[in-house]
């Protein structure tokens, strides 16, 4: 046979490569960002368009490159930052496997610009899939621009992979945010479609975390301090009143660069412990000092993720440093630990005024019948939007359809089966339901019992309601006496504005949305004042993360994240209006048997199994 094996052409080579290298715009950003601090640049420009698809731009005023160096640049494992494999042990800049430019180039349009401190003259570049295609001298000022157009313009199955432009141009934010912040002495200018997001000015951490987040963030700050042999640990925790929803503004940097670790992570968390409900999170930024002799970077490709020598006194010093910020700051409220957990009132109840349902149900109203649905016979009243009416969604809506409800018919019912049936005009027909735990709601049904998880029936519930005010638009919205003005930072603003029109159909209203401010002058009914931004905070961080996609659309991820954040949780307590409420709606819903989360409502128990139970 003959032989078969060839040695792949480079611009092969790297076009492979750069599939590990570029996954996406935002990937680019980061390559050329963090070339430009290695350069020793103190001013970056970032300028984007059409969410990196048509342009990514950097320019930098650091070091330049010789008409050589620029060429060598674009050539595999060609770096100026190790000349030795010992150097990795003591890395001080951010690239060193010299593969970034030759990856991009392989794969875009490229225009590189650049000129050294010594030269009287520049040179410019022009490449295309690997390929030099022109060279002249040029005029311009030191440093260095590096111009990306038509990423993956010869990989039309990567372009076609690519999420939509506000997508990719939220994980070129985050990018930015990134390395923004891990440098503050670096002056940087960020221009989206050729209107400036950013003008980050040389500044110190507090106040670049201020200039990135907004204003309102200065106050939620707790610097943290602690200075070891092994590492020196700076940067600020957020107050935990400020704990958020969203897990949004968590941030490590070790040695300047930021990196994901879940173990250090946990360290943080476990140091609010207690202080902080636990699905909320805390917000940090904390900068760790560590010798580079101690950490492995290189055991991953885009280098998020770092090796540390001693990891677990690491972890201990960084509870210990959060813990004792937390305490000097006096942030730490008294708990009495003795105190039986289940008698505490939830944070989010804290200092409220608990408030008795003020629902009278007459025992007459009929919830399936059309005729008691219109306003006029309506049987109860709403006075507050707070808590409990949440359950008696869509009970005043038609719920006229025979839908196979076979596998749940109540026990009280005589033979004629469905629960619709005009039989089951009376709610006093539903058999007692009673709660359990806190959690579940129990009642019994003709074969048995069932056991209702009352979370996730509720969910359910407000799920389907909400999607159906979406889709007819005819949410009911409270006007608010005054408008609420709530801050954000620009980059949530931007993401407000894209689900801006499912938030108007359910209800909200906003007077302005500017820079870092939002103004809300309605919200819908079932959404109580004190927790819109909470709401808000909440849908921004849902939507961030459904870049995957895993929802239809955006009114699935608004839809689902009211739900979530509005259902009754475990751990309140029901009355029985509210839980025959709970009940009558769930089975009104076209799904019953699935929250919105995809977990079963409710299980069955039949009276044979309570029989075997008993052999
Ligand atoms: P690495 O950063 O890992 O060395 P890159 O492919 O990103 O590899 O860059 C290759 C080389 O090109 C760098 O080592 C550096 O010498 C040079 N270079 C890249 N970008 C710049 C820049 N903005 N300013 C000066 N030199 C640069
Ligand atoms: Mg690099």
């Amino acid at each position: 046979m003959a032989d078969i094996i060839q040695l792949l052409p480079d611009h092969v080579a790297n076009q492979i490569a750069a599939g590990e290298v570029v996954q996406r715009p935002a990937s680019v950003v980061k390559e050329l960002l963090e070339n430009a601090i290695d350069a020793g640049s103190n001013a970056i420009k970032l300028i984007i368009k059409d969410g990196g698809k048509a342009l990514i731009q950097v320019v930098d005023n650091g070091s330049g490159m010789s008409a050589t160096d620029a060429r060598l640049s674009f050539e595999r494992h060609a770096t100026s930052k190790i000349k030795s494999a010992e150097d990795l042990f003591s890395l001080n800049t951010k690239g060193f496997r010299g593969e970034a430019l030759a990856s991009i180039a392989a794969i875009a349009h490229v225009e590189l610009l650049t000129k050294t401190e010594s030269d009287e003259i520049g040179v410019q570049l022009k490449i295309e899939g690997s390929k030099i295609i022109a060279q002249e001298v040029t005029v311009t000022p030191k440093g260095t621009s590096l111009c990306v157009k038509n990423l993956f313009f010869n990989i039309p199955a990567r372009r076609n992979f690519l999420k939509s432009n506000q997508v990719e141009f939220r994980h070129i934010t985050d990018e930015f945010h990134r390395v923004a912040l891990a440098h503050p002495n670096i002056q940087f200018h960020f221009y989206n479609n050729g209107s400036e997001l950013f003008h980050l000015p040389k500044s110190n951490y507090r106040q670049r975390i201020v200039n990135v987040f907004g204003n309102k963030t200065n106050e939620k700050l707790v610097p943290v301090e602690e200075e070891t042999q092994v590492v020196k640990i700076s940067g600020f925790i957020s107050k935990p009143e400020f704990s958020k929803k969203s897990r949004g503004e968590q941030f490590f940097f070790v040695n300047d660069r930021f990196i994901k670790s879940p173990y250090l992570h946990h360290a943080v968390v476990s140091a609010f412990e207690g202080l902080i409900r636990s699905d909320n999170h805390p917000g940090y930024f904390l900068y760790l000092d560590v010798d580079p002799s101690s950490i492995d970077i290189n055991i991953h490709p885009t280098k998020t993720e770092i090796k540390f020598d001693d990891e677990h006194t690491l972890y201990a010093l960084l509870r210990s440093a959060i813990k004792h910020a937390l305490g000097q700051f006096n942030v730490v409220p008294t708990i009495d630990f003795d105190q039986d957990q289940n008698l505490d009132t939830p944070y989010a109840y804290k200092g409220k005024q608990a408030e008795l349902p003020k629902v009278v149900v007459d025992a007459g109203f009929n919830p399936f019948a059309d005729e008691l649905a219109k306003p006029g016979n309506r049987s109860y009243e709403k006075q507050s939007t707070k808590g409990w009416e949440n359950l008696y969604v869509g009970l005043e809506s038609k719920v006229g359809k025979e839908s196979d409800f076979s596998s749940v018919s109540f026990e009280s019912e005589t033979i004629t089966g469905s629960i619709f049936d005009s039989q089951r005009a009376n709610l006093d027909h539903v058999a007692t339901t009673f709660q359990l735990r806190r959690k579940y709601i129990v009642t019994t049904i003709k074969s048995g019992m069932i056991v209702i998880d009352q979370s996730r029936a509720h969910q359910r519930v407000l799920y389907e309601n909400f999607l159906k005010n979406i889709t007819i638009k005819e949410a009911v919205s409270q006007q608010l006496l005054f408008p609420l003005s709530l801050s954000f930072s620009k980059a949530d603003v931007l993401i407000i504005k894209e689900i801006q029109d499912s938030l108007v159909t359910l209800g909200f209203a906003f007077d302005s949305l500017e820079d870092e401010l939002v103004a809300i002058s309605g919200v819908p009914l079932l959404v109580p004042e004190s927790e819109v931004g909470m709401v808000l905070d909440q849908l921004i961080s849902d939507y961030q993360l459904d870049v995957q996609g895993d929802s239809f659309s955006q009114s699935d991820i608004v839809s689902k994240t009211l739900c979530k954040t509005l259902a009754v949780k475990t751990g309140e307590q029901l009355d029985s209006d509210s839980q025959l409420a709970l009940v009558n709606n769930l089975f009104a819903c076209k799904e019953f048997k699935i929250s919105p989360f995809n977990k079963p409502i409710y299980i069955t128990i039949t009276g044979d199994d309570i029989d075997k139970k008993f052999f």
